[in-house]
């Protein structure tokens, strides 16, 4: 993250600050009377993304044949088709046999390896966690890096695992945290990470720390898995992209090639609600879990993965271009407004991805639900402040993640605009109440971190 401008909020006044509050006011009085209905909470692909895959409709003209010869419209076939896994290889950056297509949602995967895990064990016989458990008389924990993805965290409190906050840094989460972590606790039985344009901040990590965390489930207790969600794989906003480390070598070379499964799906790529998920793993993990897949269903819908694998046939890369197109000036529009309002106060710092769906905004402590309520009242609805840490709480009430792009561009630049006036105001207001304090009253420190 960067710290913005050089001239401070806090250089001011009192009597500065107490007019700056009412300018302020005033305005914030003026938006809300305007009656907004501004939305900019989920990460989700707005229509015209949408359109951009309305061809999958009809493709297929009759012809239900894979390249294996499958019967596409019938029952069958856990793994998924070739094509269709080829697809996932090619986002994935890993070998077609390495991969499971699935249904439509990548988070659906996540949980039934993550439930799988717990209470059947993916490297065998005798390795579920719950037995682990049980035996110990201790939960299983996750390490989850903060700020993260609510639905991770989710995933975990609807399992009944436990959840530890890890620090995020520019370049991953922060590994010596993350060393310590697992070696001092066996019960820590695996790590979330979005590798690429990280939900919701954006970093993507760097090779070190993929080495570091291929290399992990060595230092950590029995069973350990690398949840490597690469949900943002492709979905770059500039040219060339950036390059994410490929993990699956280093695992292997390091000899842990089992304990490292990977996720995607087309969801942002195609249709956010019809798309095609993917689990990429070693031979033994993805035997366990084809398992564990069919006793719980006949097989995929194949007949949406086969339209997917020739839809996309060849074009995923101009495919994501057509969707950054769209999407890039949405990401502007939040940052060049957040730089023209807040640069120069020294009251917040944000991301500026790349890529992904989120922008992560940090205020100073203690104002995120207070700038959020605010931002509502005016007609503004952001994610709730917290939900970027597990449980909700966000020890520091710093954290506030920006979606920018579901709403329309106009949409975007205005709720932008009520955004930044509610985190200048909450911060002015925060700056009086300290400075109003009684002397005998502790000053909460206004430095950043
Ligand atoms: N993983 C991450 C990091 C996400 O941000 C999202 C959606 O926002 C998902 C997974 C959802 O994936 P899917 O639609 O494949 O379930």
């Amino acid at each position: 993250m960067r710290v913005n401008g050089q001239r401070s909020l806090a250089d001011g006044s009192l009597a500065d600050l107490t007019q700056r509050r009412a300018r302020l006011a005033a305005r914030f009085d003026q938006l809300k009377a305007a009656g907004l209905k501004l939305d900019l909470t989920r990460g989700k692909p707005d229509a015209d993304q949408l359109a951009l895959s309305d061809g999958l409709d009809g493709v297929l003209g009759g012809d239900y044949r894979a390249t294996d010869g499958t019967d596409v419209r019938n029952y069958g076939g856990i793994r998924g088709i070739p094509e269709a896994r080829k697809l996932g290889a090619e986002i994935l950056g890993t070998n077609a046999d390495d991969v499971i297509a699935a249904g439509n949602s990548s988070l659906t995967l996540m949980y039934q390896v993550v439930e799988a895990a717990l209470a059947f064990g993916l490297f065998g016989e005798r390795t579920a966690w719950r037995d682990e458990s049980a035996a110990r008389g201790r939960p299983v924990k996750f390490l989850c890096p903060v700020p993260g993805y609510d639905r991770h965290f989710a995933i975990c409190e609807a399992l009944g695992i436990e959840m530890v906050a890890v620090p995020m840094t520019d370049r991953g989460p922060d590994m010596d945290f993350v060393e310590r972590a697992v070696g001092d606790d066996p019960m820590i039985k695996a790590i979330w990470c979005v590798p690429k344009y990280s939900n919701p901040t954006g970093c993507i990590y760097d090779e070190a720390t993929v080495a570091r965390i291929a290399r992990l489930p060595a230092r950590a207790g029995k069973h350990f898995l690398v949840l490597w969600d690469n949900a943002y794989a492709v979905h770059d906003l500039e040219s060339p992209a950036p390059r994410l480390t490929s993990i699956a070598p280093l695992a292997a070379a390091a000899g842990q090639a089992d304990h490292v499964v990977q996720f995607a799906s087309t969801s942002k790529i195609t249709f956010a609600g019809a798309g095609v998920a993917f689990a990429a793993g070693s031979p033994t993990v993805l035997a366990r879990l084809e398992r564990y897949l069919g006793a719980m269903e006949i097989g995929p819908d194949k007949v949406n993965q086969l339209r997917h694998a020739r839809f996309l046939s060849g074009r995923l890369e101009a495919h994501m271009r057509a969707h950054a197109l769209l999407i890039a000036p949405k990401f502007a529009a939040v940052l060049n407004r957040l730089e023209a309002s807040l640069g120069n106060l020294r009251i917040a710092r944000w991301t500026k991805p790349k890529g992904g769906y989120f922008i992560s905004f940090e205020t100073e402590p203690g104002l995120a639900k207070r700038v959020v309520a605010l931002a509502r009242e005016a007609g503004v609805t952001l994610t709730p402040a917290g939900a970027t840490h597990p449980y909700g709480r966000d020890p520091e009430d710093a954290t506030i993640r920006i979606a920018p792009t579901f709403a329309a561009l106009r949409d975007v630049e205005a709720a932008t605009e009520v955004f930044a006036l509610c985190v200048e105001l909450a911060s002015v207001e925060k700056l009086i109440a300290e400075r109003s304090a009684p002397p005998s009253a502790p000053r909460a420190s206004v430095d950043k971190k």
